[in-house]
């Protein structure tokens, strides 16, 4: 196995590293472990299942908790709510990981591989997901761990990352700022980083099994369309590896909030290079990233979304809470703001008729609602106090009520 740049193809050996020597860009892994498939049932039952098709070269180095090889649902439901569709929408549900969102696939792959090059400890720049991912994965290793989150980021997110004994550092302003505090960081600490934009290729690597999960799961055929939650891109390049390889070429769709759309702002000018996003501002903190510094991260996930005849869209607020509302009511899926982002934009493309009515679209539910319940918590509901339990007929005729109400 070794590193190579997808810029300029420039080759690197296995070491903690994160952009090209000769260039700047992004690594990329180049090779695979060959382990045979682990024994352990629970293994088995994780993404490590394609041991041999990861970076870790001894089995003793995995750290797992499960990830991967989530549920694929067909929705049919929400098929039902689209006017005029007639194809098929499949529900992805990364909320199933372990700590809640996709980003425990990247953790597993890149805290075994921080351990198998002697790493002495876990950094990461998150905007929430990403750090409870790798305080989860640390505390498995029994590795130390500081996460380094904008100030802002949800209070789910926070305690959940204190919970698994983080040492959790809270930046004022926008994600690329914690972002840039984590690079100096683990250089000075020497730790590694686990920060999951393009930094950490052994991470990244671990995504190709997305589109292979997807793929298989959908009885070795291709969807059309993959929608996909998208600040700098990861998932992205992950899943058009894992369909590269089966041969099928479904669009790819980078989803991205009005708020913080740099790659979609750069998708509609059809300018190759992605800028930065001054003032992000949107309810889905997974993906307010405003890709100051790195923008080239933005830039490689835009030439995969073209290279796959893909597009990609924005979504307000407004329509965040509403798919947040229907794949909870509709599918029973509780999933935060950017996990329900695919479905408002599969619902905006419909719509203006960029996506055909038979498509066959899978939506990344990326993480999951217990995260960011704040997000919840102005939608109207169905709560009702009740002043007297003992008396029932009272209790049943405002069920009554509420039931005709809703019709
Ligand atoms: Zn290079």
């Amino acid at each position: 196995m070794r590193l190579i740049c997808v810029d300029c193809g420039h080759t690197h050996p296995p070491a903690l590293s994160y952009a090209c020597e000769a260039c700047g860009g992004i690594l990329e892994v180049q090779g695979e472990s060959g382990l045979e498939p682990p024994r352990e049932v629970a293994l088995l039952a994780s993404m490590w299942r394609h041991a041999g098709r990861l970076c870790i070269n001894d089995p003793a180095n995995i750290v797992s908790l499960g990830e991967g090889l989530t549920p694929m649902r067909r929705a049919p439901r929400i098929e039902a709510a689209l006017p005029g569709f007639h194809g098929e929408v499949w529900l992805k549900d990364e909320t199933r990981n372990p700590s809640g969102s996709f980003k425990d696939r990247l953790v597993s792959a890149g805290i075994g591989k921080a351990l198998e090059l002697g790493a002495r400890g876990v950094i990461c720049a998150s905007s929430g997901n990403a750090g409870a991912s790798t305080a989860a994965y640390a505390a498995r290793a029994g590795m130390p761990a500081i996460i380094v989150v904008p100030a802002h980021t949800p209070a789910g997110k926070l305690t959940q990352i204190a919970a698994y004994g983080a040492i959790l550092l809270l930046v004022e302003g926008h994600y690329s700022r914690s972002y840039d505090l984590a690079l100096g960081l683990a250089r000075q600490a020497g730790f590694a980083n686990l920060t999951t934009t393009f930094l950490n290729p052994w991470a990244v690597d671990a995504l190709k099994l997305t589109g292979l999960e997807i793929f298989e799961q959908l009885g070795r055929v291709a969807p059309s369309h993959v929608l996909i939650p998208t600040g700098s891109g990861p998932l992205v390049k992950g899943v058009a590896q894992g369909f590269t390889e089966t041969g099928a070429t479904p669009k790819l769709v980078a989803v991205q909030a009005e708020g913080c759309a740099p790659i979609v702002r750069a998708f509609e000018a059809g300018a190759e290079a992605v800028t930065a996003w001054d003032t992000p501002r949107t309810i889905a903190s997974g993906i307010s990233d405003p890709l100051i510094g790195y923008e080239r991260d933005g830039s490689y996930t835009l030439k995969l979304v073209r290279r796959s005849g893909g597009l990609a869209v924005s979504v307000s607020d407004a329509a965040l809470r509403d798919a947040m509302r229907d794949l909870a009511r509709l599918e029973g899926v509780y999933a935060e703001p950017t996990g329900a982002s695919p479905l408002a934009a599969l619902r905006r493309l419909l719509a203006e008729g960029r996506m055909p009515p038979d498509a066959r679209a899978v939506c990344m539910i990326t993480g999951h609602g217990f995260k960011d319940g704040a997000a919840f918590a102005d939608m109207p509901a169905r709560t009702h106090r009740v002043a007297d339990p003992a008396d029932v007929a009272a209790v049943a005729r405002l069920c009554d009520h509420a039931m005709a109400e809703q019709g």
